[in-house]
């Protein structure tokens, strides 16, 4: 009989034992894991010393255990590969995570003056630091993921893309009903019970950090809750809330602590009716005047929610357009519908003060649109985000951040000291998860020494507006600026079938390409669903792909997925759909 106890688990006494996974009678197979221990500064998962039957347990939900604390009873098997071991079989059987399984508790394990330590440490859990913890972990590392908040998911999963495309759900089944009028059904005013729309959210986000803790479990990464700042180029400290604080040390880390709302000087920032997109998305009430400072996609995308719950939006934008990274044509229809729904569109014109007042705060605005001061009940700060670089201590360990706070990175994600890595939006434009989770798996495979770099050949964007507004590739703006030679052709979704039978026939598709070889150079398109549809151009330009690609692709009718080929077919002459005069 084999006596399994907790090992030297580092600077932990007396923690907690929260799960027991196995139950007697269970075969495990050695590194299956057994129970899962929390302490104040991480959850960690205590794997078999060996492989066998489960006699008899030791403890149970709730005991506390140290080093040494018996576990359970086991009956040795010689031929462990035969048990059909609990968690770790399918696992087992990877080269890879076993390698790190066995190294997992050791890396643990705290050096002289550290509390612990492993292979791989990534500060922050957005889309960039869990995707890369949990490859990092598939690739056989020892793996801690600090986060400064008790959930993980970052911003993106937190206060960013997941909660906002909830709230973008329900605001499009409002307007839908409300045109569908149009179409010979007409539902009565929505009630909104604002309380139950923001625990519909709340619980779309929940179940999103309970899955990736779930993942993160399964790969035994070692979650420490804290604020990390760089010690040394080895050592990271982490402060949790209530003080404490843990030394971990790494042999690499991947830097992947994000960005953080930018705000304007001078604006009341206590007041709770000025609030950023945090603040809007928890959404406290509808406000009956709201003004949206910022046309950028967050600002817009947060109007389209509050107005379809029944705010009166304005929107000022100190620019002279719209969503200023897209070609004009694609904002067009968008700026069209909007005009019609909102109160009030202000370009070129900026908020000059903002004054708390006991009726709402008072908006001086200065420039070109600029009406008199008005009073709104809600004013939702949308200008933009800045990198975290200043606040991780980036000194202590040698790393260089920039005068605007993004760490320079090279196409490895590696930063100037050769072991510390970073990604996702500390490290530049465009603040997209996407790019950051595709970065975090560069980082991660360089570090297992896969010949890993990040040679993307587009991060496409996508305003989910409504219409939405997508683009991959060359922008005509950018094109114009870098006198690069181009070829457009486009689809007016009035020729689409589908979009007649969906009454949304304002959306167009356009693509650029490459005037000799016909080679697709961009892709933009704006109407319902255009942030799915683009991504059949992003392949397109990862392949290489020709507008007689495009339009010999056959794509389902009726479906708005056509109108790429279209597109495609007016490039070449062949559109039968569109009436074009053929070039002489
Ligand atoms: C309202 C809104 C909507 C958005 N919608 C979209 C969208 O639809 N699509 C899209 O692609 N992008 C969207 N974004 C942007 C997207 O959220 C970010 O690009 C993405 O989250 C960046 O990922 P990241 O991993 O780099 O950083 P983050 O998600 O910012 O995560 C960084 C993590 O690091 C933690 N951290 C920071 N410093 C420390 C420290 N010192 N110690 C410990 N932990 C630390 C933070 O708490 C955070 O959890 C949206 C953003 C917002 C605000």
């Amino acid at each position: 009989m084999i006596e399994v106890k907790v090992p030297d688990i580092g600077d932990f006494k007396e923690v907690d034992v929260i799960e027991v996974l196995v139950k007697p009678g269970d075969r495990v197979a050695k590194e299956a894991s057994l129970v899962t221990l929390e302490s104040d500064k991480a959850t960690m998962e205590i794997p078999s010393s060996d492989a066998g039957v489960v006699k008899e347990l030791r403890l149970k939900v709730g005991d506390k255990v140290s080093a040494g604390s018996l576990i359970l009873l086991l009956e040795a098997e010689e031929a462990s590969e035969k048990a059909p071991a609990i968690a770790e079989v399918p696992r087992a059987a990877q080269p890879a995570p076993m390698a790190r399984a066995a190294s997992g508790p050791a890396a643990a394990m705290p050096a002289a003056d550290t509390d612990m330590r492993a292979e791989v440490v990534v500060l922050g859990s957005g889309p960039g630091g869990y995707t890369a913890a949990f490859r990092a972990a598939d690739l056989g590392k020892s793996v801690i993921l600090v986060e400064r908040y008790p959930n993980l998911g970052g911003v993106c999963t937190n206060v960013g893309c997941i909660p906002s495309k909830a709230l973008l759900h329900v605001a499009r089944v409002i307007t839908e009903a409300e045109e569908t009028a149009e179409a010979g059904v007409t539902f009565g005013k929505p009630v909104i019970d604002v309380a139950k729309v923001r625990a519909w959210k709340d619980d779309v986000v929940g179940k999103g950090t309970k899955g990736i803790a779930g993942l993160a479990k399964q790969r035994k990464v070692i979650v420490v809750e804290g604020a990390g700042k760089f010690e040394s180029p080895k050592t990271l400290l982490v402060k949790a809330k209530d003080g404490k604080s843990t030394r971990v040390a790494f042999d690499d880390c991947i830097i992947a602590a994000g960005s953080s709302v930018a705000r304007i000087p001078g604006f009341p920032y206590g007041d709770p009716r000025l609030v950023d997109s945090t603040g809007a998305l928890e959404l406290p009430d509808v406000p009956k005047r709201l003004l949206v400072i910022g046309g950028g996609i967050i600002g817009l995308e947060m109007a389209c929610v509050y107005d379809a719950l029944g705010s009166k939006v304005t929107v000022v934008e100190l620019m002279d357009g719209l969503i200023p990274g897209a070609d004009r044509d694609l904002i067009r229809p968008l700026e069209k519908r909007i005009r019609a729904r909102y109160e009030a569109i202000l370009l070129k014109t900026k908020v000059a003060k903002l004054d708390a007042q006991k009726a709402g705060l008072l908006a001086t605005f200065e420039g070109e649109g600029a009406p008199a001061p008005q009073l709104y009940d809600r004013v939702l700060l949308a200008v933009g985000r800045r990198p975290n670089g200043r606040e991780i201590g980036a000194e202590g360990a040698g790393v260089k951040v920039d005068e605007r706070g993004f760490i320079p990175v090279d196409k490895q994600c590696r930063t100037n000291v050769s072991h510390i890595f970073a990604i996702g939006d500390i490290v530049g434009e465009p603040m997209l998860a996407h790019k950051a989770s595709h970065e975090a798996k560069v980082a991660a495979e360089v570090i297992a020494g896969h010949k890993a770099a990040f040679d993307a050949r587009t991060i496409p964007s996508v305003a989910y507006t409504d219409p939405e507004v997508a683009w991959m590739g060359l922008t005509e703006t950018e094109a114009a600026k870098r006198s690069v030679a181009y070829e457009k052709a486009s689809f007016p979704w009035a020729a689409s079938g589908r979009a007649r039978s969906i009454g949304r026939t304002e959306g167009s598709t356009k693509l650029l390409y490459d005037p000799a070889s016909k080679r697709i150079l961009g892709a933009g398109m704006v109407g319902p669903n255009a942030g799915e549809l683009i991504a059949e151009m992003v392949l397109a330009l990862e392949m290489g792909a020709d507008m007689d690609d495009i339009a010999l692709t056959i794509h389902p009718h009726p479906t708005l997925s056509e109108t790429p080929g279209f597109a495609a077919e007016v490039a070449l002459g062949s559109v039968t759909d569109l009436y074009v005069p053929q070039k002489k």
